[in-house]
């Protein structure tokens, strides 16, 4: 009796030690892939991440606000109308009649604000990683997103009429022999993903908000929104449908040098002095101006 209760502690702890030897074996390994995977790494990082508040702060400007007619408003020479914050999703298709002006970026149609923002980021990538970033997708008519949506199927493209890529605002870029979710395994796509914000481009569709933006994650697929709000956008880890929830409307908010004012009204109070001005339609019944002071 004293034997097999010796023979049975024996076994018990013979399987403890394997099963704490495999539990070791397991983290090593794990550790041993992360350390070679940078893309997991990072994806495990954006997880954990802890986003700060928007950086809107309702507020009134210092010198004053002037009551302005919509119309006199749009004729005046510091304000540029731009497509800029068009809402594009399942539920917002691309307006009708919608004609962007494009540009040709080596058989890459997109907008010149855009190639403009694109050649800027591209240039501070090239000096701080040595790479260059492509773009293997820019504007596309109708009848090409229907092709694409055909081919890679709902979760990875919208449906024709209801594509970003048709307003000329948004990019597919990756770095030679890393596209797709590969992307992120280079440290510039790693970059772009953290930083893109600074030169008026978001990540359209983050990780893990698939119920608001109707698509999977997609660290490839940059849309221009212009400054400051792509800043406010990534800097808060919000998607776009997030960014106008924030924005209640005729409120006036201030985000570093700029004002910013959702509005559908036919008279509006701006800022006394502002130097420039971007009005986009949003495709929810809204205009957003953009006040830039300095
Ligand atoms: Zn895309």
């Amino acid at each position: 009796m004293k034997n097999r209760w010796r023979r049975c502690r024996r076994s018990r702890r013979f399987w403890l030690i394997s099963a704490l030897c495999l539990l070791l074996c397991m983290l090593l390994a794990g550790g041993a892939l992360l350390a070679l995977r940078g893309d997991w790494r990072y994806r495990i990082g954006l997880r954990l991440r802890r986003y700060p508040a928007p950086e809107l702060t309702a507020q009134q400007p210092q010198d004053g606000l002037t009551e302005v007619g919509l119309e006199e408003l749009l004729s005046d020479p510091r304000v540029s109308v731009t497509a800029d914050l068009l809402l594009i999703n399942g539920s917002h298709p691309v307006p009708d009649g919608f004609s962007p002006g494009l540009t040709d970026e080596g058989g890459c149609p997109m907008l010149p604000s855009v190639l403009e923002a694109f050649r800027t980021m591209n240039e501070v990538v090239r000096e701080l990683t040595g790479t260059r970033l492509y773009v293997l997708s820019g504007w596309r008519s109708a009848a090409e997103q229907e092709q694409e949506w055909l081919e890679s199927g709902e979760k990875l493209a919208a449906k024709p009429g209801y594509s970003e890529h048709q307003t000329g605002m948004a990019l597919d870029v990756c770095v030679v022999g890393y596209g797709g979710m590969s992307f992120l395994k280079t440290e510039a796509g790693r970059w772009v993903n953290d930083r893109c914000g600074d030169y008026g481009f978001i990540i359209r569709y983050p990780d893990g908000r698939e119920e608001e933006t109707g698509m999977s994650y997609e660290p490839w697929h940059l849309r221009y929104v212009g400054e400051p709000h792509a800043r406010i956008i990534m800097e808060s880890g919000l998607t776009l449908e997030d960014y106008f929830a924030h924005l209640t409307p005729d409120t006036l908010y201030a985000s570093g040098e700029y004002y910013i004012l959702r509005t559908a009204a036919q008279t509006l109070s701006v800022p006394n002095g502002f130097a420039g001005c971007t009005v986009s339609e949003d495709n929810c019944g809204y205009r957003i101006f953009t006040f830039r002071m300095g």
